[in-house]
């Protein structure tokens, strides 16, 4: 079924379009995929579905584009990149109902912190980029200084889970950087991003900087990351995917970085306020535990563990599973029906293989999409429950007797994308902390972050940083401009 350049689709009480966003103006496709809402499982429309001669629009429109921003330097772009920040701040009340029904967010947390945070990418990189001052230094005989030049046409590729602040996310460092950029976001929750494209007309930017496809990974995102055009690749998503995608990027040399999925060590020692460690434990079942850096492997000090159960079975019992649009909800539905069916899979196979269900095992009842708030206690540490990513409201505890144990522990999956550690001791915080291998590791809190630190996973949960100078590298080819001393008068 095809969607016309004018086709809209009515969520969230906006009216936003299901087509591309290429070169400036809305594009249709002769194919088309539907969009759910978690919500009720309600059909929100059908979205354009790009084939190749969209994707090498796209693409060309970025290429057409780039010299002249590229041209514009950091100062220049900046004021695109705060007025669309701006804009953003100013619609919160549009893009937080549209992202929730399409994602199943918490409205609340959209309201008062996702998006907010997502034009906050758009500021800080303006200012980043514009703060670059080129390094200069002698040497042999010659003066070294090293620029950075953008890098060409960006593809970006992000998944279902908070679309709207990953594309910003990784959108701002590539426009600030100098980049266009083809946007393509996931196919379970591609709204947002459609929403995003208008207010970069609305902050004015160049026709072909800022380019948004709408499609199926499999099709048109192994299109996109494959076309002659794209100079970098950003991408997240799941291990599987950043493999094709590795191939594709190999085949013609081109930098891809890659942010993926992870099984995160969550350690609880017994000097830690307990009744905190507890408290945040619980909230790993935040937003159905679809979110990367969770920390879905609680392990605890033995001496403790009886204490320590008791406080998150308390925490955890808290949680009201409902409506993301509702105040009182703390666990929304699931994104997809088939993403539920692999949750239960897990924990199917995980009660067969002899894993202990301590509490909740199955769907929630009363229908939704609900998997109910889940702690399983494994027979082994190589259970596929431990090693796995489940990406669901699924975590596994187990208890260790010492600092060596824990780590040993924390390191013995196959990611390392984040730990989480509670102690009162200072000592055993940087020990612990250094011991583990994570791109991020917090201690006594979890999810806060400075954008300028790097983000990134260990291990087979990513390749390259992102965050402050490093994004910015990424998006650009350094050069080293090297000058015979007293060669120019
Ligand atoms: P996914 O890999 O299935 O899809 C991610 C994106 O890649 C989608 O836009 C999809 O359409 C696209 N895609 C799929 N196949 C493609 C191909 N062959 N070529 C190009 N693009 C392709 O992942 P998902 O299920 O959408 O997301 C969940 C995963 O993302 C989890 O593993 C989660 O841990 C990870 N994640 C990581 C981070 C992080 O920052 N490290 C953040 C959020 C999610």
């Amino acid at each position: 079924m095809s969607v016309a350049a004018g086709d809209r689709i009515e969520v969230g009480g906006e009216s936003v379009s299901a087509a591309h966003f290429i070169g400036g103006e809305r594009v249709g496709s002769g194919e088309s995929f539907t969009t759910i809402s978690p919500i009720d499982q309600r059909e929100l429309g059908r979205v354009a579905d790009a084939g190749p001669g969209e994707v090498d629009r796209a693409v060309r429109a970025a290429e057409g584009a780039f010299d002249d921003w590229a041209a514009l330097g950091p100062d220049g772009r900046a004021g695109y990149l705060r007025r669309l920040a701006d804009l953003i701040e100013q619609n919160v009340g549009r893009l937080a109902p549209v992202e929730c029904t399409d994602m199943a967010m918490l409205l609340r947390s959209l309201e008062a912190r996702v998006i907010a945070r997502a034009a906050l990418n758009y500021r800080f990189y303006a200012d980043l980029a514009a703060a670059y001052e080129e390094r200069d230094w002698r040497s042999r005989g010659t003066w070294n200084r090293v620029q950075r030049m953008p890098a060409g046409p960006a593809a970006v590729i992000t998944p279902w889970n908070a679309p709207f602040m990953l594309s910003t996310w990784k959108t701002a460092p590539a426009l600030a950087a100098g980049c266009t950029v083809v946007l393509k976001p996931a196919e379970w929750s591609p709204l947002s991003c459609s929403l995003l494209a208008d207010l970069t007309v609305e902050a004015g930017f160049p026709p072909g900087v800022f380019n948004v496809l709408q499609g199926l990974g499999s099709t048109t995102g192994a299109e996109l990351v494959s076309h002659p055009g794209i100079r970098r690749i950003s991408f997240t998503g799941s291990v599987p995917t950043a493999r094709r995608i590795g191939v594709s990027a190999a085949e013609r040399v081109v930098p891809f970085t890659a942010e993926l999925g992870g099984k995160n060590p969550f350690l609880v020692f017994a000097d830690a306020d307990l009744d905190a460690a507890a408290a945040k434990a619980a909230g790993q079942y935040d937003d159905s535990g679809q979110v990367c850096l969770s920390g879905t492997r609680i392990l605890v000090e033995e001496s403790v563990m009886d204490e320590f159960l008791e406080r998150f079975e308390h925490h955890a019992a808290e949680h009201v599973l409902g409506d993301p649009r509702e105040e009182r909800t703390t666990v929304s539905p699931m994104i997809h029906p088939d993403h539920l069916a692999r949750v239960e899979g897990f924990v199917e196979r995980a009660r067969e293989a002899g894993d202990e269900i301590v509490t909740g095992g199955s769907r929630a009842a009363g229908g939704g999409l609900f998997f109910e708030p889940t702690l399983i206690r494994p027979a082994s540490n190589d259970s596929e429950i431990v090693q796995s990513e489940v990406f669901g409201p699924v975590l596994c505890i187990q208890g260790f007797s010492d600092e060596e144990e824990a780590v040993s522990l924390a390191n013995s999956t196959e990611y390392g994308l984040s730990g989480i550690i509670y102690t009162g001791s200072m000592g055993r915080a940087d020990r612990v902390g250094r011991a583990i291998r994570a791109g991020t590791v917090w201690v006594n809190c979890f999810l806060v972050r400075d954008l300028s630190a790097p983000f990134g996973g260990a291990r087979s949960s990513g390749i390259g940083r992102e965050g402050g100078d490093y994004a910015l590298d990424f998006y650009s080819d350094l050069k080293t401009l090297q000058i015979l001393e007293g060669s120019t008068g």
